[in-house]
């Protein structure tokens, strides 16, 4: 199956191949006729005319056409008895029309002329000689009758002599028994002087009378020949003959003698104008179209040429005056008494060019701009329109913008310009005028003081017989050179208002862009509050800058407001902004020149400068500085700076190390109620090992059972009986011994091993009231201490609740005590810790009330249990008895409201007397019992009751 599938495709494709050959043999063919009655060596005129048939073959298809020569009598038989299709080669004549149909445009051209030998003494134009003349004629020549009428015309009289071939009578002429002969040609024949045209001819196609389809085939042939090329006579005429038709040259007497004389013509060529007149600079000559037709006029005239390229600095007619010319290429009138203008040889029309819309008339009175190549037009123009005043304009650009500005009403652009150089698509508000063109006469203006007279009428004589018509003047113009395409530049001018207005939004778009990225980078650079650098761009600059200078050694400081959080509560966020700020502001006033400072977090500031005498006494400068809440206060705010100096660049230590050894040398300042500037030294170094080890080892240590849970009780004030006790842990180390949590507890608080170790102590306390329950021993509630770290993880409760339930422990043996400094946090976070506890039944201490900088107004919307009065508040012996009155209504307020109270740090039976007098609950402290191990507690407690 497959196999004849594919066999059949094979098949089909070979007849299509084969099909499409067949349909390409399928011509058909024609034989013409061509004449040869006139064919003599030199007059080649017969490969001329089958070209012109071959060519229009070509836009008819699947046709071809074969020539046989023939003279005219055997054409017309052939013709009628059909061996030949038509005749290829058959000048107008009323009597040949009787027997053949024409088609209707040509396909060669000719002209008809007199010929005399070389040796002959009649010239061109000498029709005194040419009287009673012999003039040899092919016998029934069909150009007799036109000889005839230009003999009429010229008022002389001829003897026909009558040949059979056109060998024959140009044998006779070179034997001197006719004066002349009669011939259609094409060219000047060798060895012949032209001494009269007798007019210009075309030669035709014919075909048999009637033969109306093969007059048809022509006729559409001829004239798609035409469409695609119309100047298709004359260019196949100039391939044939290298020269345009109609222009050999018959010299009078006088031009000769002219000739004698003048010998070389030199032209003045003013500019540069391609495609016109300019030089080629690959052929090391000067071309172009008007050089061109020169060139020609030149071969006709026997006259050598020589171009003068113009003179930058003087007019052509200045370098005719001063005789470096003889003749100017282009002027379009002549100049009396200087300059002749020849014959036009060929006219070039110029397009007005007006702004759309406004209506411009040829006669009104305007300004109007021509090119200043082009201001030999001036001549013709002053003299066709008077009322135009030139002006003229350096550049096509020059002078259609100076249309488009209204400076002048017209440009004037000459076809070739128009075509080759510009494009009105730059110019949109432009365009060419319909009502009327001016067509200029081009002519070679000829020296009057160089050149003879006679030399003005031999290049007219031959500028006659050879002239350009406009319409294939500018079709040269056409195929010589290239059409103009607008480029980019022009677009650009047509389209410069849409750009303008593009550019300025593209350009505001940018500038707002980077405004917005200017602003969104500053933005993320700057802290708000301050409008200094914020953390990240410090971190970030710093680390390049200590990278990029490793041998540079450098101060970080860090600095702090003391006590920032009881300005922040005590008046209000705004005014701790306004705190921050004037920090800021200071730091920035010091080391604006000398360092670099941002905010760090909260209320800490860092500073990072090369470690030079200048910055340290900078530092110190700073140390002394006095900063008030806002600018209209007396309320001073101390501040703690630590130093840590870098003595240079240590890839192991980071950024974040030495920013904790300025902080630590910070917290090592004293309290006090002033500035405070402490460098980092080597016992906080050793310090910071310290707890460095303390990292590495807690983990460690937990696992081997290193911490230690202590118990101090609690006295019932009322009675001094053991009402309760606080769990409270130590480390036990191998080393160093038993390490109290003062050191500790930041440090897991900072790095969140606090949790577990939390987790750790609730657990023993937990499995310790297990067991005293279980031994049926007295038991206390126990106080758990819970950190700041739990707060906001909202499975702490859950995990503390899952234990309490591992172990059944009654809720009410149990006690969490929480530091009142965790309310100093923004959020609800530790009220709703507080609330979740409660919800489950929890009892709540808040630890260390007064530490801080908490309100009474804390205790209204915190649901406690005990107040834990801080130790701070008995302690202070200086203003003891404010703090006493303190204390007193602390109290009194806390029963009010049905809070236990319970005071800590108790240390003496003073103490001791006036917190009972004031009605506290409860106390704990060394004057009663120091922290306790387990077994010491224990044995206490079983002894209490
Ligand atoms: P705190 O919760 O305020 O604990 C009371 C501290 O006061 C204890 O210090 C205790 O030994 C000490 N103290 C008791 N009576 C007196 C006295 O009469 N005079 C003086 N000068 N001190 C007294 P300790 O045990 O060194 O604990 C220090 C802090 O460490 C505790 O302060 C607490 O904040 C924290 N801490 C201790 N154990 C834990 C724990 O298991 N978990 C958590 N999160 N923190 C704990
Ligand atoms: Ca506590
Ligand atoms: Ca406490």
């Amino acid at each position: 199956m497959k196999r004849i599938k594919q066999l059949l495709f094979v098949l089909s494709v070979l007849a299509v191949l084969l099909f499409s050959v067949s349909a390409h043999a399928e011509k058909t063919e024609y034989t013409a006729g061509i004449l040869n009655d006139y064919e003599f060596s030199g007059n080649n005129v017969i490969e001329y005319a089958k070209d012109s048939v071959r060519l229009a073959f070509k836009y008819t298809e699947n046709t071809e056409v074969n020539f046989t020569e023939l003279g005219l009598k055997n054409s017309l038989t052939a013709l009628n008895n059909d061996s030949i299709s038509f005749v290829c080669m058959v000048p107008w004549n009323d009597t040949l029309s009787l027997y053949v149909d024409y088609t209707t445009e040509p396909v060669a051209t000719g002209f008809l002329a007199l010929f005399t030998g070389a040796d002959s003494n009649i010239y061109f134009g000498d029709f005194a000689k040419l009287n009673n003349a012999k003039i040899g004629l092919i016998k029934y020549s069909v150009f007799e009758k036109q000889l005839n009428e230009y003999a009429v015309e010229n008022n002389f009289n001829y003897a026909p002599v009558y040949f059979n071939t056109v060998n024959e009578m140009t044998e006779s002429l070179d034997s001197g028994s006719v004066d002349a002969i009669l011939v259609p040609t094409t060219i000047k024949p060798n060895g012949m002087r032209l001494i009269a045209k007798c007019g210009s001819f075309n030669y035709y196609c014919a075909v048999k009378k009637g033969n109306a389809e093969m007059l048809n085939l022509l006729n559409t042939s001829i004239s798609a020949l035409k469409t695609n090329s119309p100047f298709y006579l004359s260019s196949i005429y100039s391939e044939h003959f290298k020269i345009p038709y109609l222009n050999t040259a018959a010299l009078t007497d006088d031009e000769y003698t002219a000739l004698q004389i003048q010998e070389k013509l030199r032209i003045l060529i003013s500019d540069d104008n391609y495609p016109m007149a300019y030089y080629d600079t690959e052929k090391y000559a000067y071309a172009g179209v008007y050089i061109d037709i020169i060139e020609k006029v030149a071969k006709n005239s026997g006259l050598e040429i020589e171009y003068i390229p113009g003179d930058l600095y003087h007019s052509p007619i200045d370098c005719i005056t001063a005789g470096q010319a003889d003749a100017i290429l282009t002027v379009s009138g002549s100049t009396q008494g200087l300059v002749t203008a020849t014959e036009p040889y060929t006219s070039i029309s110029y397009l007005p060019i007006a702004k759309t819309d406004t209506s411009v008339f040829e006669d009104g009175k305007y300004y109007v701009g021509i090119l200043s190549n082009d201001e030999w037009i001036t001549d013709y123009l002053s003299e066709t329109h008077p009322n135009w005043q030139i002006e003229k304009y350096s550049s096509i650009n020059s002078l259609l913008r100076a249309v488009e500005h209204g400076k002048i009403k017209i440009a004037l652009l000459s076809t070739p310009d128009m075509q080759t150089k510009t494009s009105l698509i730059a110019h949109p508000k432009l365009s060419i005028i319909n009502d009327f063109s001016v067509s200029i006469p081009v002519s070679l203006g000829v020296s009057n003081l160089t050149c003879p007279k006679q030399v003005v009428n031999l290049l007219n004589k031959i500028i006659q017989s050879m002239s350009v018509s406009e319409s294939e003047f500018e079709s040269r113009v056409y195929t010589l050179s290239h059409i103009y395409v607008p480029n980019f530049r022009d677009m650009i001018y047509a389209n410069k208002w849409w750009l303008i207005v593009i550019l300025i939004i593209f350009a505001t778009t940018l500038i707002f862009i980077k405004t917005r990225e200017a602003y969104f980078k500053k933005l993320s650079r700057t802290d708000q509050t301050t409008h200094i650098y914020n953390r990240q761009y410090f971190n970030q600059t710093a680390d390049k800058i200590l990278e990029k200078n490793p041998m540079q050694s450098y101060l970080l400081a860090s600095v702090d407001a003391r006590n920032f959080k009881l300005i922040n509560d005590r008046f209000g966020r705004e005014i701790g902004d306004q705190t921050l700020a004037n920090i800021a502001s200071k730091i920035e006033e010091i080391f604006k020149d000398i360092g670099l400072y941002a905010r760090y977090q909260g209320d800490s500031f860092l500073i990072l400068t090369e470690d030079t005498p200048r910055s340290r006494s900078r530092l110190e400068k700073l140390e002394e500085i006095n900063i008030y809440i806002h600018d209209s206060s007396k309320y001073q705010v101390p501040i703690k700076i630590g130093v840590c100096p870098i003595p240079k660049y240590n890839p192991d230590i980071t950024l974040a190390d030495y920013i904790d050894r300025a902080n630590i040398a910070k917290s090592t300042s004293p309290v006090r109620n002033s500035n405070c500037l402490v460098y980092f030294t080597s016992e906080m170094e050793q310090q910071l090992n310290t707890r460095n080890n303390i990292e590495v080892e807690m983990v460690k240590a937990l696992k081997r059972g290193d911490f230690i849970v202590y118990y101090q009780p609690k006295y019932e004030l009322a009675t001094d009986r053991i009402i309760g006790a606080e769990a409270l842990v130590r480390w036990n180390h191998k080393d160093r011994g038993i390490i109290s949590p003062g050191i500790f507890v930041p440090l897991f608080e900072k790095n969140g091993f606090i949790v577990d170790l939390d987790f750790f102590v609730y657990e023993t306390v937990l499995k310790m009231i297990r067991n005293r329950i279980r031994g049926k021993d007295p038991i206390v509630p126990i106080s758990m201490n819970v950190s700041r770290c739990h707060l906001g993880d909202e499975h702490f409760v859950e995990r503390l609740e899952q234990l309490v339930e591992k172990y059944q422990i009654p809720k009410q043996y149990i006690e969490m005590e929480i530091t009142e400094s965790i309310f100093s946090q923004d959020d609800n976070s530790a009220l709703s810790l507080i609330d979740e506890l409660k919800r489950r039944g929890f009892t709540i201490s808040m630890d260390d009330f007064g530490s801080g900088y908490s309100s009474l107004n804390l205790l209204r919307k915190v649901p406690i249990d005990t107040l834990k009065i801080d130790k701070v508040f008995i302690d202070n012996a200086d203003d003891s008895e404010r703090s006493q009155v303190i204390v007193e209504e602390i109290i009194s307020m806390a029963s009010k409201i049905h809070v236990k109270t319970i005071c800590e740090g108790v240390e003496t039976e003073t103490q001791r007397d006036f917190l009972k007098n004031a009605g506290c609950d409860m106390v704990q402290g060394f004057f009663y019992s120091k922290p306790l191990p387990y077994s010491d507690f224990e044995t206490l407690l079983n002894s209490s009751n």
